[in-house]
């Protein structure tokens, strides 16, 4: 079977990157010498997300220009092969980023957090330095602010120049947020990590590890959190297999006539 590097799911980018490989361009964007006169964009794709693009163009084209999208959850690696696309790994920003954040303890990176509400991302800071004690986190801000307190924001994060900026706000806003403030931001990469700081600030409790190990963790985030899930799991997730499987038939037929 053909392992490509980038590969479409309904049209939307995904990079098929091992976790090895995808560390290996963080690395390279935050250990760069040269001046930064963009922030590095790394996004995270899943079923949610591909279903947010084909209705919004604007996100569409944020995950289109990212420097870096990394194929999140068990429902991108099923359809990879019911379509013939094999991802090799799912790297979910919720896993990624902690390895993420281990690399920048090891390596002497900083680390700004910019998301989730006061005292989550309090809590989320606190586990992080219980986590990677020597982590140098230059800074947090909550994710709850209006445009005047955005310039105040966006001049802290300048003037202490994080190496890495977490920005967790949720999709389709942070994506968004990242690309229109990337060209002015002294970032060298800004990481678009969802509900990560609700995880780290242990404020939301994650599936136990089967679950996960078994691609189950939807699963839980709906029995978690229904009324905002459910259209998640009984909407996008069924007609996200619906076009793939609808895609896979007419390939088949394609290929035989
Ligand atoms: N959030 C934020 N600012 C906002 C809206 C949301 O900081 O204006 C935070 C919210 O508190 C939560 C995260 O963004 O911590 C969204 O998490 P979710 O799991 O909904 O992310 P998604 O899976 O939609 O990317």
């Amino acid at each position: 079977m053909l392992m490509r590097e980038t590969i479409y799911f309904l049209g939307v980018r995904v990079d098929n990157l091992t976790l090895e490989q995808a560390l290996r361009r963080i690395n390279g964007y935050i250990s760069s010498s040269k001046a930064i006169s963009c922030s590095r964009k790394v996004f995270f794709t899943n079923v949610h997300s591909i279903h947010l693009a084909k209705k919004d163009s604007d996100l569409y084209r944020c995950i289109s220009n990212a420097d870096m999208v990394l194929p999140d959850g068990s429902g991108l690696k099923i359809a990879g092969k019911v379509l013939n696309k094999p991802v090799k790994e799912n790297l979910n920003g919720t896993d990624f980023t902690p390895i993420v954040c281990l690399m920048a303890e090891s390596m002497g990176r900083s680390v700004y957090l910019l998301g989730a509400k006061k005292d989550v991302l309090i809590k989320c800071k606190k586990n992080l330095t219980k986590e990677f004690p020597n982590l140098n986190i230059i800074g947090a801000q909550h994710g709850y602010f209006d445009a005047a307190e955005e310039k105040k924001i966006i001049e802290d994060i300048n003037k202490k120049k994080p190496d890495i900026l977490l920005v967790a706000m949720g999709s389709p806003f942070q994506e968004k947020w990242i690309t229109h403030n990337a060209p002015r931001l002294k970032a060298r990469i800004c990481l678009a990590v969802g509900g990560l700081f609700d995880f780290l600030s242990e404020e939301l409790e994650r599936a136990p590890l089967w679950m996960r190990k078994l691609g189950l963790e939807w699963v839980f985030r709906l029995l978690q959190d229904p009324r905002s899930k459910w259209s998640r799991v009984f909407i996008e997730i069924p007609v996200f297999f619906y076009l793939i499987m609808s895609i896979r038939a007419f390939q088949t037929n394609f290929y035989r006539t």
